[in-house]
């Protein structure tokens, strides 16, 4: 029998994965379907008990129910339970299985560009959801440290603390504080929202150079103007989209056990730009 899977979130009329998780399916001539299913806040349990009738095999999970979804969990694999939050489920006869494929999405660009990132200096740019993850991916990857500026400074306290616990060094700012010390760093990474509405970049990329990882993770546009002011710089740059199509292919390859075919999504998602 085919196999049925979903991203769920609000709003979800957006979202790029069921392009690119079809494109795969296509791909691999796999008789699965991936579908958008739009599930209100405060809506969560009656959604999930919903996919749960109909057999569904896995879904992803986006704003706004990443850290509320732990609690219909049976099962947590280590980065979900380590970051505390879950973009990726599968289901095995009921049995809800969370993941956070977010954390290997992220690094998966630096793997496949050769970038290293042990013992480097990272400015991360948020400390929201996605942030967390990004932490988690540093402190894994073995970054030497990490300042955390964040436009509430208390978020970007609390983030810290979870950075040292991982072992990373770690501190807090106020994105105001950044002022002309981006070239401070070996990697900079945007993990605000900021960018989605075509806005400026909350940090100045002055000093940067050639040497310099840009990476944001809004993709949506693709170029936005933290992306251009960096390459104005000549820094080498990391598309959000990168990020989107790591973590993609991680959740592929949690539910079907194979190895996704990479390039056919990469196309189904830069097709959908
Ligand atoms: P979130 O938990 O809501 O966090 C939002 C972050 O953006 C917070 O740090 C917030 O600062 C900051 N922010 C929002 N508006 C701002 C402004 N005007 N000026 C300065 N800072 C501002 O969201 P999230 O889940 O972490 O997601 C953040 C972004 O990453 C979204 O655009 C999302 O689409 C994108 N994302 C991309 C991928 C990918 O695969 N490429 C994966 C996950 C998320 P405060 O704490 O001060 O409010």
């Amino acid at each position: 029998m085919g196999k049925t899977f979903a991203v769920i979130g609000d709003p979800i009329n957006h979202s790029l994965s069921p392009n690119i998780h079809s494109a795969a399916f296509r791909e691999l001539d796999l008789d699965s379907s991936y579908i958008a299913y739009r599930i209100p806040k405060g809506e969560l349990e009656e959604g999930i008990e919903g996919l749960k009738k109909i057999k569904i095999d896995g879904f992803n999970i986006t704003i706004p129910h990443k850290i509320e979804m732990m609690k219909y969990l049976d099962k947590t694999d280590e980065s979900c339970s380590l970051i505390g939050a879950v973009n990726t489920v599968s289901n095995k006869d009921g049995i809800l299985k969370g993941y956070n494929t977010d954390m290997d999405g992220f690094l998966e660009p630096f793997k496949k560009k050769e970038l290293n990132i042990t013992g480097t200096k990272v400015l991360l740019i948020g400390a929201g959801g996605a942030a967390r993850a990004i932490v988690a991916g540093f402190a894994k990857a073995k970054a030497k440290s990490i300042t955390i500026a964040n436009r509430t400074l208390e978020k970007a306290n609390n983030l810290s603390e979870f950075a040292k616990k991982l072992g990373l060094d770690a501190n807090a700012i106020r994105i105001d504080d950044v002022k002309d010390t981006a070239k401070n760093y070996d990697i900079i990474v945007n993990a605000t929202s900021v960018g989605l509405k075509n806005e400026q970049s909350v940090i100045s990329l002055e000093g940067i150079d050639e040497k310099t990882v840009v990476y944001d993770i809004v993709y949506m546009p693709m170029n936005t103007d933290f992306i251009k002011k960096a390459k104005e710089k000549n820094a080498i740059v990391i598309y959000g989209y990168e990020m989107l199509l790591g973590q993609a292919v991680r959740a592929f390859e949690i539910w079907h056990n194979i190895e996704a075919p990479y390039n056919a999504m990469k196309k189904a998602l830069l097709g959908g730009f």
